[in-house]
């Protein structure tokens, strides 16, 4: 028995882990942009989620920091 009783929506198999993809975020009319990721259902690819990437996001404010204490 799983203790995971979330569905994915469109096919409908339940959800014990999710793929993760990297994805471009950009602003529209804008040459800004961001490091996101997609989260995916493992049977059908299905987009579940989009965020932007926590691991980019860390790594950025580490060096904004690193770069304003040392400038
Ligand atoms: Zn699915």
């Amino acid at each position: 028995m799983s203790i995971h009783g979330g569905k994915c929506p469109k096919c409908e198999n339940t959800i014990a882990n999710v793929y993760i993809q990297p994805v471009d975020a950009k602003v529209p009319f804008s040459t800004e942009g961001f490091k996101a990721v997609s989260y995916q259902c493992p049977s059908c690819r299905t987009i579940l989620s989009v965020q932007m990437d926590p691991v980019a996001l860390k790594i950025s404010t580490a060096d904004l920091v690193a770069s304003r204490l040392s400038g």
